[in-house]
């Protein structure tokens, strides 16, 4: 029943089998699902005991699927209280995305040369499905689910570069989901994320690996000054009041 926090791909989550373990991967997933939405507020302490009547599960599988979260680092325990979620600063998210600029952008460029083209034809199919999303079409938000519906992460895989693979899709990705989920911003902009995903295909497509790492680039920076520039309006600082702005309603989920 043990099974180690994991801290490589989300797939190790599903193969491990057993009653137990199958009603804790389901707590495990709405749990997660409710942090990365803010549905659990970053910083809120839980006790277990709110937790398994929340969610209509025992002790045993919540403990398990709780050690999975602080193993993904989207909790942390709270000796004889309970769990606290995380919360996020807007220095953690500035300097994460500078990172991603970087790795991503290699990503892509790596998945120019070496992405199959059936996958390079499933990506486009991905996109063709986002389109359709009506928060889409009306430019409220830009949803992506995880692992294998996120474009970003098809893209990671397709470079087929394992330590890029483990940096950008092990713990760090859950971190990143959740920022990415919940504060990135503005009007106009999950359509403009959007028509760059398009261009960032379309030269990995024509197999352009030098254009596929600039697109990518400037895709996640452009998505980074777009936060900046939001929290410099709203909060006149750089404060750490995003879960305040969020709250607000001053900011829109719309994954980039
Ligand atoms: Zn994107």
């Amino acid at each position: 029943m043990a099974s180690s926090p994991d801290t490589n791909s989300f797939r190790s989550d599903a193969d491990t089998g057993g009653e137990a373990l199958t009603l804790a991967d389901r707590v495990f997933t709405e749990i997660q699902n409710a942090i990365v939405k803010g549905e659990l507020a970053p910083g809120s302490k839980m006790s277990e005991a709110d937790l398994a009547a929340r969610y209509g599960v025992s002790r045993g599988p919540l403990r398990e699927a709780l050690r999975r979260l602080e193993g993904r680092k989207l909790l942390t325990r709270i000796p004889h209280v309970g769990v606290r979620v995380i919360s996020l600063s807007f220095d953690e998210l500035i300097q994460i995305y500078h990172v991603r600029e970087a790795m991503e952008g290699m990503a892509a460029r790596l998945a120019a040369l070496h992405m199959p083209a059936e996958e390079v034809q499933g990506l486009k199919d991905l996109l063709a499905q986002h389109e359709k999303q009506a928060e889409l079409q009306e430019g409220r938000a830009y949803f992506q689910d995880e692992g294998d519906f996120d474009f970003h992460y098809r893209i990671v895989q397709g470079s087929r570069n394992e330590v890029l693979s483990q940096m950008l899709c092990g713990e760090l990705y859950h971190r990143v989901r959740l920022y990415r989920y919940q504060f990135s911003v503005t009007e106009g902009r999950p359509q403009k994320a959007f028509g760059e995903h398009h261009r960032i295909i379309e030269a990995i497509e024509s197999r352009d690996a030098e254009m596929a790492e600039i697109l990518m680039r400037r895709h996640i920076s452009s998505a980074r000054q777009n936060i900046e520039r939001h929290f410099r309006e709203r909060t006149g600082s750089q404060g750490p009041s995003l879960m305040l702005a969020a709250a607000q309603g001053s900011i829109s989920p719309n994954e980039e």
